[in-house]
């Protein structure tokens, strides 16, 4: 079977079995155009020299998908990856540019190099997992905002042992707030890796918030489609968008108990999701956080290998710690990556189209799903050798 590119999504829709394309077109928007440039013969040496032939460029098509319930949107052209200064990453590189290992380096001994004389506690005092130990956040974006400072400075330095450590101690963070502070409800893990994902520190790390009454806005935004979803068509919102995912071949794994694709609406390049149902409808256990573990090893390993990332970002969210709500039912457990491009680079990976517009993106979500189905066999297998 030939591989399916993104440029291709009307036509692989269209051949979808009915249940499955009805699905589709009930949650996405998806539109093909085309784009034509008339360039002077003086261009054709550097069009040919930047875009490998001067027919790519004459006639893009443009795909641009839009998810009909949160109004995520991205619009789609491999052609913008070429671009001079694009800043995208590149695939598969031997090794880190010298530059960025440098950089790394030279940054030893930061703060977080020396938690425990560098950061302040919280008013519980710190949680000491195997690899992380937490620290109040300097300056807090919500009442409740700390950091988790890995045992390594390199903040590419990322296995499956810290990563499962980071959701353990963030779990338990979140168990200790709420000793203090039962009205804090609504948990949110941040991971920004390296300075062009907005980390101020290159040591690794990830944040924690912990908020009352009501979950970050973005959450609120999926959660608020998910219910109208539900009012108006019966179904489950994030089931069928895992179905839709499923169904088109951009899921790896797919067990019962956790749903991993690349997004069809990635918020810049290479979005990967990770959803698993929690034990309880309408909230979740912090203990539960555990079972994203391995989905998100399995992305960072195709991401930081195959895939060529070195900046990205993470965010981990759920339905409410505590009692049900009826308002979050339905909602499951999330993890999402994007990839920030080349740390080395000096133009902006996010523009006025991101912020105000739909987000353009350069790679193929059908090639980040191809990737992720080797990575998370390689994963599981990593974890059954931990387990020996
Ligand atoms: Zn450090």
């Amino acid at each position: 079977m030939p591989e399916t590119r993104i440029d291709q999504l009307p036509a692989a829709i269209a051949a979808l079995p009915a249940d499955e394309r009805a699905l589709a077109e009930r949650l996405f928007d998806v539109i093909a155009t085309e784009g034509t440039i008339v360039p002077p013969p003086e261009m054709t040496p550097w069009l040919e020299r930047t875009f490998g032939s001067v027919e790519a460029t004459l006639r893009q098509r443009i795909v641009r998908v839009t998810n009909r319930w949160t109004f995520e949107g991205a619009t789609f052209n491999s052609l913008r990856a070429r671009r001079p200064g694009s800043g995208t990453t590149h695939a598969a590189p031997a090794a880190d540019p010298p530059e960025l290992r440098e950089r790394i380096e030279r940054s030893q001994g930061d703060d977080f190099c020396d938690p425990e004389h560098r950061t302040p506690a919280d008013s519980f005092g710190r949680i000491r997992g195997r690899h992380v130990v937490t620290a109040a956040n300097v300056a807090k974006a919500e009442g409740w905002h700390s950091v988790g400072v890995f045992d390594r400075h390199d903040p590419l330095a990322l296995d499956l042992a810290l990563v499962e450590d980071v959701l353990a101690v963030a779990g338990e963070w979140a168990g200790q707030v709420r000793e203090a502070d039962a009205e804090a409800r609504h948990f949110f893990l941040l991971w920004n890796c390296l300075w062009r994902a907005g980390a101020s520190l290159v040591h690794g790390h990830t944040q924690m918030t912990l908020s009352p009454q009501s979950a970050h806005a973005r959450v609120e935004l999926w959660r608020a489609a998910a219910e109208r979803y539900h009012a108006e068509t019966g179904s489950d919102y994030f089931a069928d968008l895992a179905t839709v995912h499923r169904a088109l071949g951009l899921a790896a794994g797919g067990d019962d108990k956790v749903e991993l694709f690349a997004s069809l609406t990635p918020v810049k390049e290479r979005e990967v999701i990770a959803l698993v149902p929690t034990y309880q409808d309408g909230a979740m256990d912090a203990v539960e956080l555990a079972a994203l573990a391995e989905p998100l090893a399995a992305t960072l390993r195709a991401a930081l290998g195959e895939l060529g990332v070195r900046a990205f970002n993470i965010a981990v969210f759920g339905p409410p710690l505590g009692q049900p709500e009826p308002r979050w039912r339905g909602f499951p457990l999330v993890a999402r990556f994007v990839d920030r491009g080349n740390p080395l680079s000096p133009t902006s990976d996010i523009a006025a189209l991101e912020l105000f517009g739909t987000s353009v993106v350069a790679s193929d979500p059908f090639d980040v799903a191809r990737t992720l189905q080797g990575a998370l066999a390689d994963t599981k297998s990593e974890e059954a050798t931990e387990e020996e």
